[in-house]
């Protein structure tokens, strides 16, 4: 059962298992509520915003299902894994989507005053997305801002900046496969205590691309959109198909 490590002891947090992954089944005020008592605590949290793509990542590289593992906290982020929730018979109170969970975080951060920390994306996107939080969220400090492109000589380098900022809150926007191994590698040494990967939130932000629009979120069709203005997705996107059968055959072996 996947728990939340807090100050007071140990919080457990109703999951849903998919595939062998423990996804929380709170709602997004009650998981705010949560990691409020995280950034509180101080201690590292990893928070990962499970879509299929992620699942499947998981149960295909053994970095991702150990980051998956160890994660403190795994919310539903994609419709996929709202929809394997419901198949399984244990479904989740509603998505989180990540991007919605980092804006919630925000607006707890500007009556709790909270810091916060963007690491990921190109230069001049992160740099354009923390000039919007600030400017949307001026009661939340932004302690740092680093780029995603860097490679293993610049790690400690990358840390040690982040360390130095102590951020409340840390974001980091890098591609799926790389950014939760990256953050369950290092979430001792950085110093934050809600750290969350956010893929490409920092793109969406500074308006380098568009979110979908709300009625194609809501009939669950989001990754259409993304595939539809982004078709060099398709390949990544074969995992959802991939992700749906695995569902549906974990399914009927339990019937
Ligand atoms: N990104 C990064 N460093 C990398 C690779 C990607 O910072 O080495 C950023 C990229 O600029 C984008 C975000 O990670 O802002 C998400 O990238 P992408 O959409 O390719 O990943 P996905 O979320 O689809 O895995």
């Amino acid at each position: 059962m996947s728990q939340i490590h807090l100050e007071d002891g140990v919080r457990q947090v109703p999951v849903t298992s998919i595939l062998g992954v423990n996804v929380s089944k709170l709602g997004m005020r009650d998981t705010v509520d949560v990691l409020e008592r995280a950034v509180a605590s101080g201690k590292p949290h990893q928070i990962i915003t499970a879509n299929p793509i992620m699942i499947m990542a998981a149960l295909e590289s053994e970095d991702n299902m150990r980051a998956m593992r160890e994660a403190e906290l795994i919310v539903p982020d994609g419709a996929g894994v709202v929809w394997a929730a419901e198949e399984f018979g244990d479904p989740v109170a509603e998505r989180v989507a990540g991007f919605d969970l980092l804006h919630e975080l925000m607006k707890r951060g500007e009556q709790l005053g909270w810091t916060a920390y963007l690491l990921g994306a190109a230069e001049e996107v992160v740099q354009e997305a923390a000039s919007r939080l600030q400017n949307q969220y001026p009661k939340v400090r932004i302690v740092g801002v680093r780029n995603g492109y860097f490679g293993e000589s610049e790690n400690a380098g990358v840390i040690e900046h982040i360390r130095q900022a102590k951020p409340d809150l840390l974001f980091v926007a890098r591609d799926a496969k790389t950014q939760e191994p990256w953050i369950a590698r290092h979430k001792q040494e950085l110093g934050a205590a809600v750290i969350m990967g956010v893929g490409g939130s920092f793109d969406v932000i500074s308006g380098k691309t568009k979110r979908a629009p709300v009625f194609m979120q809501k009939l669950r069709l989001e990754w259409f959109y993304r595939l539809a203005k982004e078709p060099s997705r398709l390949p990544r996107m074969m995992a959802l198909p991939r992700f749906m059968q695995t569902v549906k055959k974990a399914k009927k072996s339990t019937e």
